[in-house]
C-alpha cells in the first residue's frame, strides 16, 4: 500500500498518520475542515520535533516523514488511496456519514477501515460502498508506541481484505490480534468495564484517585492505573465505548458510572483537555480528588 487516507485528525488519527508516514507511505489527513487537518499535522510535527530533540530520529528523516503527510479539506483526493482509515469521534452517525461520503471516491480495489473502539463493524459496513472491503482496524494509543492492532472482519468482509489489512498492520511493525465482530472486540471488552468500575470505586469514595491507580499498578502489576489510563484514552471516548457496550448487550454490568458521565459533562475529558481525573497543567499530573 502506498497512500493511506486518515479521516479524523485527533489523538488517534494523528498517531496513525505519524506511524504510517514513519513507514514510508503517503498520508492524506482530513478532519471536519482543512484548518483542523492542518492542526493535526502540526501536532505530528511537534511530536516528531521531540523525537529529533531526543536523538530518536534524524532531522532529515523527520522532514521526509512530515512531507509525506498532506492535510486535505475534502474527500476527492482520497480516490487515490489504497486504504481509507476512519478515526473520527466515536459516534455511529458521524462515522456512517463519513463512510457514505468517502465511499463515493473509494477506488475499486481500495479498502475502507474503521478505528472504532466498540461500534459493530458489520453494521457500519452497510454504509460503505462494498462491505466485502470494509473492516475494523483498531489501533492503540499512543499509536507510534503501542505494539498492537486488532483486526476485526465484519460478517461480509472478504478473506482478501482481512489478509491485506493484516499485512498492512504487520508492515507498521505491530502485532495483530484477530477478533470477531462482538461488542468491544477483545481488549476494550476487558478494559472498559475495569475503567468504569474504577470510576464507581472513586464515586463511592472507597479510595481516592491515587490509591485506586496505585492499587492496580502495584497489586495487579499494570504499568498504569485505570483512571490515568482513562485520561489517556479520553473520558468522552471511554463513556462512548461503555455506552455502546451497554446498548448492544443490554447487560447492566456495562452501565456507565455516574461520575464518568459528570466528568464528561464538565468537559474534563482527560489529557487532551488538560484535566480529567488528573490535572495536566503542571510538570507532573496532579490528582483532582
Ligand atoms: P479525538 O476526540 O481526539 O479525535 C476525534 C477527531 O474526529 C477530532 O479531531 C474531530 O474533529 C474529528 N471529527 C469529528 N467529526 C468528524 C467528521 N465528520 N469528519 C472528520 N473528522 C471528524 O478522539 P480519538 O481519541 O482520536 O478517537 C477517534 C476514534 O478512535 C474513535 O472512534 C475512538 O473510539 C477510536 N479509538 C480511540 C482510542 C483512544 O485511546 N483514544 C484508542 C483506539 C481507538
Amino acid at each position: 500500500m502506498r497512500t493511506i487516507a486518515v479521516i479524523g485528525a485527533g489523538q488517534m488519527g494523528t498517531g496513525i498518520a505519524q506511524t504510517v508516514a514513519q513507514h514510508g507511505m503517503n498520508v492524506l489527513l482530513s478532519d471536519v475542515d482543512l484548518a483542523t487537518a492542518e492542526g493535526g499535522k502540526a501536532k505530528v510535527g511537534a511530536a516528531i520535533a521531540k523525537l529529533v530533540g531526543r536523538g530518536k530520529i534524524e532531522a532529515d528523516a523527520a522532514d521526509g516523514l512530515l512531507a509525506r503527510i498532506t492535510p486535505v479539506g475534502d474527500y476527492d483526493t482520497m480516490a487515490e488511496a489504497d486504504l481509507i482509515i476512519e478515526a473520527a469521534t466515536e459516534r455511529e452517525q458521524i462515522k456512517n456519514a463519513i463512510f457514505e461520503a468517502a465511499g463515493k471516491v473509494l477506488g475499486p480495489d481500495a479498502i475502507m477501515a474503521s478505528n472504532t473502539s466498540s461500534i459493530p463493524i458489520t453494521r457500519m459496513a452497510n454504509h460503505s460502498p462494498d462491505p466485502a472491503r470494509f473492516i475494523g482496524l483498531h489501533f492503540f494509543n499512543p499509536v507510534p508506541v503501542m505494539g498492537l492492532i486488532e483486526v476485526i472482519p465484519g460478517l461480509a468482509t472478504s478473506e482478501e481484505t482481512t489478509a491485506r489489512v493484516t499485512d498492512f498492520a504487520r508492515g507498521l511493525g505491530k502485532e495483530v490480534v484477530l477478533s470477531q465482530d462482538e461488542p468491544g472486540f477483545v481488549v476494550n471488552r476487558i478494559l472498559l468495564p475495569m475503567i468504569n468500575e474504577a470510576v464507581f470505586v472513586l464515586g463511592q469514595s472507597t479510595a481516592g484517585i491515587e490509591d485506586i491507580d496505585k492499587g492496580c499498578r502495584l497489586g495487579l502489576n499494570h504499568p498504569m492505573g485505570p483512571l490515568q489510563l482513562a485520561d489517556f484514552v479520553g473520558l468522552d471516548t471511554c463513556l462512548d465505548i461503555i455506552k455502546v457496550l451497554y446498548k448492544t448487550t443490554r447487560d447492566s454490568k456495562y452501565r456507565p458510572a455516574p461520575l464518568l458521565v459528570k466528568y464528561v459533562e464538565a468537559g474534563w475529558l482527560g489529557r487532551k483537555t488538560g484535566r480529567g481525573f488528573y490535572d495536566y497543567s503542571g510538570e507532573a499530573p496532579v490528582p483532582t480528588r
